[in-house]
């Protein structure tokens, strides 16, 4: 027997409620003591893409008749799984790591850590993260699975492609990134970082030319989530992260919709 919808419903609040030790997510969330922090730039013909990259278009929009003056419309889009704010699936440098509908969700939904480093780039392209940039920080108990997004202030640069990869004469790209030793310091100091964000175009240098973090954290088992939207201001510890990439079978990678949860009072804890 199918039970309606708002019969099925009330049966499991029931059974929260009458539980006694599990309280429902839901009344949790929806008491205006949190806050949704969108932070994923729209996909449109201004998304940020590699040089070598498809940018995001739509190749075909469609608006049907059907009859009566109704009417649907319809498009099709090209993008590389690479364009605008993506994860990285382990299996983009490392040929034995998970594609990206491969991931559990156990890792996607998880405490989220911003580290602002800022001030300490100062708008400088050609910027490199060192483990001393992060003394601030090095003695953190993250404790549970995270998710660490790396703050260089450079979405203010986003509506200007050039200005945002650094695009040199040469095709150089300049941009900051993650040195090795960073990325060997968190995939090796066991504070359960399952993930790496970065609001720039590649958790490497644009420099880059080995991409040392992306082959570090891929072995390791890590995801990258790039080009994340850090224009608004958010909480450094308590919020929750919620990545959601598109679910591409045999992806390196996706188009993700990155949000975070967070409490309206500061919170302390991870
Ligand atoms: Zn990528």
């Amino acid at each position: 027997m199918v039970l309606p919808v708002y019969i099925t419903c009330l049966i499991l609040s029931f059974t929260y409620f009458t539980s006694g030790t599990i309280q429902s997510l839901n009344s949790i969330l929806f008491n205006d003591n949190y806050e949704f922090i969108d932070l994923t730039h729209p996909f449109d013909e201004t998304s940020i893409y590699w040089p070598d990259a498809q940018s995001f278009e739509f190749i075909n929009k469609k608006i049907v008749e059907v009859g009566d003056g109704g009417q649907y419309a319809l498009n099709d889009f090209a993008t590389s799984e690479h364009t605008g704010t993506h994860v990285d699936a382990p299996y983009h440098f490392n040929e034995h790591g998970k594609f990206v509908a491969e991931i559990p969700l156990e890792k996607l939904i998880v405490p989220l850590i911003i580290a602002d480093v800022s001030s300490i780039v100062n708008d400088n392209p050609n910027f490199v993260l060192y483990k001393h940039h992060l003394d601030f920080m090095i003695n953190d108990n993250f404790g549970k699975p995270c998710l660490i997004v790396f703050k260089f202030g450079w979405s203010k640069f986003v509506h200007d492609r050039n200005k945002y990869l650094g695009i040199g004469a040469d095709k150089t790209l300049n941009f900051p990134g993650l040195s090795g030793e960073v990325m060997e310091w968190i995939t090796t100091s066991y504070k359960n970082v399952v993930g790496i964000g970065v609001d720039v175009s590649s958790i490497d240098p644009g420099s880059s030319q080995n991409f040392t973090a992306h082959r570090m954290g891929a072995v390791a088992g890590l995801y990258n989530i790039e080009n994340v939207n850090l224009s608004r201001s958010i909480p450094e510890y308590g919020c929750t992260a919620i990545v959601m990439p598109m679910k591409i079978s045999k992806g390196t990678g996706g188009p993700v919709r990155f949000v975070a949860i967070c409490p309206k009072t500061i919170s302390t804890g991870v």
